[in-house]
C-alpha cells in the first residue's frame, strides 16, 4: 500500500507478500507489514562438497541475511499482516530466540505490543538483544520452549492476544515462499532439500511450497526431504516427546514439535527422512562451513550440513545430484558459540611490523 508520503519504487524488492501474493492468503484488505524479507542468495558451497567427498552440486540458501538474520521474517511478515487486518492489539510468541526477534521487529512496524516467552538462560546473545532493542515485552520463564509455548497457546485462549507462534497456520504459509525462491534461482527443483528441524513448522511449510510450486507447473519434480534434529532434542527420530532436550544448537532445543505430523509426513511423502546428528557432528558442520565456504550460519543451521555428511558416508547422494540445504539463521546470533568452537585467540604482540610476522610464522 502506498500512502502519501511515499513514491512508487518498482524495481525495489518489497518483500515476500509482494512477490508472492497469488500463493498466500491475502487480499486487498490486507496490509502488508513488511522489511523487505526474502530475496535471499543461494549460495555454492562447493568447497564444502569437496571436503567431504561428495559428487554433488550443493547450494545454501542463506537464511541469515533476512531483516532479523533469520528465515522467522518470511512467517512473521504473514502473521502480523493478518494480525493487523484482525485489528489485533497486542501478539505474544514463545520462542528460542529468533522467532521473538522477528515478532519483535514486524510488531514494532506495525505498532503493536508484543509480548515474547523465553527459556531463561537458553537464548543466544544476539536474538534476546534482538527483542529488546525492538522494544518487546520479554518475559524469561524458568522452563523450556515447551513451556512457554504451552503458556502462550493458553494466552491465545483468552481471545485478547493474537498468538504468531507457527501454530499460527499464515507462519508456514509465509515460509513456503522459501522453496518458491530456491526453485526460481535453480531454475528447476532441487533433487535433495535438507534442513534443520525444531518445532517442525519449517520443514511443513518447505515440503508445502515444493507441492505448490509442482501442482501449479512451475516444477516438474519435487525435492527428497531430508530434515535433520540434534540428537539431544530428536523426538520425531526417537518416535516420542523428550521431557528435557539439550542441545547447543539452541534454535532446535525443543522435546515436543508443534507441527509434528507436518515433519513426518513430508518425510514420508517426499521419500526423504528425519536423522538426528549429535552436538560434535554440528559442532564441525558449523566449523567446517565458515572455513570451507565462508559461511557462518548459527549451529542449529549446520545441522543439515551434519546430515549431508552422514548421507555422503552412506552413499545416498548420487552424483550429479543437486542439493539445496537451509541456513536457517546468521551466525553472528551466538557470537559466544563461534568464539568456543574457533578454538584460537587473537595472538597478542607489541605494536610493531617484526612482533606482528613472528606471531605468523613470517
Ligand atoms: C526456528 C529455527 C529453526 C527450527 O525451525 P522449526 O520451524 O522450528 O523446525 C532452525 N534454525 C533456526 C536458526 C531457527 O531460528
Amino acid at each position: 500500500m502506498s500512502t502519501s508520503s511515499q513514491i512508487e519504487t518498482p524495481n525495489r524488492w518489497q518483500g515476500i507478500i509482494h512477490r508472492y501474493a497469488e500463493f498466500l492468503p491475502v487480499s486487498e484488505a490486507t496490509p502488508r507489514i513488511t522489511l523487505c524479507e526474502g530475496n535471499t542468495p543461494l549460495v555454492s558451497a562447493e568447497n564444502f562438497v569437496s571436503a567431504i567427498g561428495g559428487k554433488f552440486s550443493l547450494y545454501l540458501k542463506y537464511e541469515g541475511l533476512n531483516p532479523t538474520a533469520s528465515f522467522k521474517d518470511r512467517g512473521m511478515t504473514m502473521a502480523i499482516s493478518k494480525a493487523c487486518e484482525k485489528n489485533a492489539e497486542v501478539v505474544a510468541c514463545a520462542s528460542t530466540g529468533n522467532t521473538s526477534a522477528a515478532a519483535a521487529a514486524y510488531a514494532a512496524k506495525a505498532k503493536l505490543k508484543c509480548v515474547v516467552i523465553l527459556p531463561h538462560g537458553n537464548i543466544a546473545m544476539g536474538k534476546l538483544s534482538q527483542a529488546l532493542i525492538y522494544g518487546a515485552e520479554t518475559i524469561a520463564i524458568k522452563g523450556n520452549f515447551d513451556d512457554a509455548l504451552r503458556i502462550v497457546r493458553e494466552l491465545g485462549e483468552t481471545g485478547r492476544v493474537e498468538v504468531v507462534n507457527s501454530i499460527n497456520p499464515v507462519r508456514i504459509e509465509g515460509q513456503k515462499t522459501a522453496a518458491f525462491e530456491i526453485c526460481d534461482q535453480l531454475g528447476r527443483a532441487p533433487d535433495f532439500h535438507f534442513l534443520p528441524v525444531g518445532n517442525a513448522g519449517n520443514i511443513t511449510a518447505y515440503w508445502k511450497g515444493f507441492k505448490e510450486y509442482f501442482d501449479r507447473d512451475h516444477t516438474d519434480k519435487k525435492p527428497r526431504i531430508f530434515g535433520f534434529q540434534a540428537d539431544g532434542a530428536a523426538p520425531l527420530v526417537d518416535g516420542a516427546p523428550i521431557k528435557n532436550p539439550e542441545t547447543v544448537a539452541t534454535a532446535i532445543r525443543i522435546g515436543n514439535p508443534a507441527s509434528w505430523d507436518g515433519a513426518i509426513n513430508a518425510a514420508k511423502e517426499s521419500n526423504g527422512m528425519i536423522g538426528k546428528a549429535t552436538d560434535d557432528e554440528i559442532l564441525h558442520a558449523y566449523k567446517t562451513i565458515a572455513q570451507s565456504d565462508g559461511i557462518f550460519a548459527e549451529p542449529a543451521s549446520a545441522a543439515p550440513l551434519a546430515g549431508i555428511i552422514q548421507a555422503v558416508k552412506r552413499n545416498e547422494i548420487p552424483a550429479g545430484s543437486i542439493v539445496t540445504a537451509t541456513m536457517t539463521g546468521h551466525g553472528l546470533k551466538d557470537p559466544d558459540r563461534a568464539l568456543s568452537t574457533a578454538g584460537t585467540e587473537p595472538i597478542l604482540v607489541e605494536p610493531n611490523t617484526a612482533s606482528v610476522m613472528k606471531a605468523i610464522g613470517m
